[in-house]
């Protein structure tokens, strides 16, 4: 780790979170990025893998100094770059040659108009499904691994890590094989098998906990803080406040999509909120750098009903959110106690938007409307936008005269155990003409 980091964190009692790395401040590259400031009070801190403030435990955000250019040149600059997230490596931290370095090149995935969908939902506006099962391990999270990686280069880590609901780990385990890192991921036990075993093929090392995400995202932290896990890149520990910028590339990823525009309304699935928060984040940035005009969006939040704390807290006009234990199918949001649930509930109410859940049964039969609509096969988080997408328009609270952006963050292969039971052959039979009349489908 940087030096003059380490003197900082020991000055302020943080030591023990420091991890050791062989990087110098002086070779220090992360682009834009000029320092991280704390979310709660404001204090800056040098760059370095450090994660809460020093002052008053908030989490540490990355600040940038933004491109000067004109919005019309800064416009060009990001249209000639790659056909990736690496097109916007000046609002990322990320040196400017990122897109020579190896890396799985993540993001630019499709922005499918949905007529099909908006038609069954009463929507009369313009419905998108933002599909980010195209990433390269099929979940959106190869974009905040690809952030944090090159922030793991930069601290000068060799190990890469995470606590994981099961996409991350998957993502990591690549990432760290295509950028020559070795990596140890930490997942709970009993996740569906997809995961498991898109986590452990890259060829790293896998590790089931006997626990939920809580209980593996505790013994993270103990991890950092013992000499076991020194040198250890942690993408959503030690190295969140990297991690979490990558979530922004969505919203460049929308606005540019839709003709460097806002969406009225998006509608996002939230695990720890992470994702969520930063959205608006990269909005905001495209409305302060006059990329986009500014017009007021709503950000709509959705939760599986088995673990939906922050839905609870925003009906009940709570500001703090209050854990519990998951029990959905939607594994990859089963997060009870959510780091950045108050700041999704601020960001919600300040926008006009709302935090919705379904159920399980509710969640299957979005996948289904999804897939039969747009061919789109969703993960259970998919499911979980979809279904609360339809929940918002018959409740009043989402327009449907407006442009709407609905994510889908997962792929449905990883999660065939939802729809499995209820999902197979119309006839198994002899491969015989007469079989097949008799089975009523030639019609
Ligand atoms: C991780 C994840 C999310 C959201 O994560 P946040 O922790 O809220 O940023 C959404 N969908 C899928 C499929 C995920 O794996």
């Amino acid at each position: 780790m940087a030096k003059c980091v380490m003197r900082k964190m020991r000055r302020k009692g943080l030591a023990s979170m420091a991890v050791q790395t062989a990087a110098d401040t002086t070779t220090l590259d992360l682009g834009p990025a000029s320092a991280l400031s704390c979310r709660e009070c404001g204090e800056r801190f040098e760059l370095g893998p450090i994660f809460a403030c020093a002052s008053c435990f908030g989490p540490l955000e990355v600040a940038y100094d933004l491109p000067t250019e004109g919005p019309e040149e800064l416009r060009k600059r990001i249209e000639a770059g790659p056909n990736n997230i690496w097109r916007y490596a000046p609002l990322l931290p990320v040196p400017a040659d990122v897109a020579d370095k190896p890396s799985l090149n993540p993001g630019f995935t499709k922005l499918v108009e949905a007529g099909n969908l908006a038609r069954e939902l009463g929507v009369t506006g313009s419905l998108y499904i933002k599909d980010d099962s195209g990433n390269p391990t099929h979940s959106f999270k190869d974009r905040v691994v690809a952030i944090a990686v090159e922030a793991a280069r930069a601290f000068g880590f060799t190990t890469l890590s995470c606590s994981s609901t099961g996409n991350l780990a998957g993502a990591v385990g690549a990432a760290a094989a295509r950028a020559g890192f070795r990596s140890c991921v930490f997942i709970p036990h009993d996740l569906e098998q997809g995961k498991v075993v898109m986590a452990a093929v890259y060829g790293g090392d896998l590790v089931g906990i006997e626990g939920n995400y809580d209980d593996v995202n505790r013994f993270c932290s103990e991890l950092i803080g013992d000499p076991l896990g020194e040198g250890w890149g942690f993408v959503n520990v030690n190295l969140r406040p990297y991690y979490g910028e990558g979530s922004k590339t969505l919203a460049y990823e929308i606005c540019e999509q839709l003709g460097w525009r806002l969406p009225d309304q998006i509608v996002i699935p939230i695990a720890s909120g992470s994702q969520l928060t930063k959205i608006d984040k990269g909005f905001q940035e495209l409305i302060k750098l006059g990329l986009v005009e500014d017009r007021p969006y709503k950000i709509f939040g959705a939760q599986a009903e088995g673990c939906s704390p922050v839905s609870a807290a925003f009906k009940a006009g709570h500001e703090v959110v209050r854990p519990v234990k998951p029990n959905t199918i939607a594994k990859s949001l089963a997060i009870g106690n959510p780091a950045d649930g108050p700041y999704v509930l601020d960001i919600v109410r300040r926008t006009g938007g709302a935090v919705e859940d379904v159920d399980d049964e509710q969640n299957v039969a979005a996948i289904k409307l999804l897939a039969r609509t747009e061919g789109i096969f969703a993960e259970t988080a998919g499911g979980v936008t979809v279904g609360v997408t339809r929940k918002l328009i018959e409740s009043g609270a989402l327009d449907p005269t407006l442009t709407t952006v609905v994510l889908n963050t997962g792929d449905g292969l990883k999660t065939l155990d939802a729809v499995a039971p209820t999902t197979g052959p119309a006839a198994t039979i002899r491969p015989s003409l007469d079989a097949f009349r008799a089975a009523g489908l030639a019609i």
